[in-house]
């Protein structure tokens, strides 16, 4: 990535559930990567996400319409609309000063235009330590 690009302005992202009860919206680097994680959870709800941490977000409406539900370490707080299911936003483990968007859940979402690389979650300790150590020059 050249400079130029990383010194753009950032662009604002809207997004939300299928029902609508829930929207946020988010200051997010053009160049951001998207994350595809293999793990039991994000390969059954199809979860691709977008960190961005917690002050550039902001959830519109729909606070209390998510239901939470934690397993393992119970360190990640998965959250799902309670009226449409739709999980488009939740409390990753990995990053806790961050949401994790779901980039499905954008308006307009265009994979082609995002760079995805892939998170080996059902390796979780591994892949989190080299998250922490990117191999970037
Ligand atoms: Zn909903």
């Amino acid at each position: 990535m050249t400079e130029k690009l990383k010194n753009q302005p950032k662009k604002t992202v809207h997004g939300g559930c299928h029902c609508g009860a829930v929207q946020f919206e988010a200051s997010v680097n053009r160049d951001e990567t998207l994350l595809h994680c293999n793990c039991s959870m994000c390969s059954m709800t199809g979860f691709l996400h977008l960190i961005v941490p917690h002050e550039d977000c902001r959830i519109v409406q729909g606070l209390d319409q998510l239901t939470s539900y934690r397993f393992n370490t119970g360190q990640a707080n998965h959250l799902f609309c309670n009226q449409c299911g739709v999980k488009s936003f939740y409390q990753p483990r990995s990053h806790p000063d961050c949401w994790s968007l779901n980039a499905h859940c954008l308006d307009g979402f265009e994979p082609n235009e995002w760079t995805i690389e892939s998170f080996d979650g059902r390796n979780w300790e591994q892949a989190h330590s080299d998250l922490k150590q990117p191999q970037k020059p």
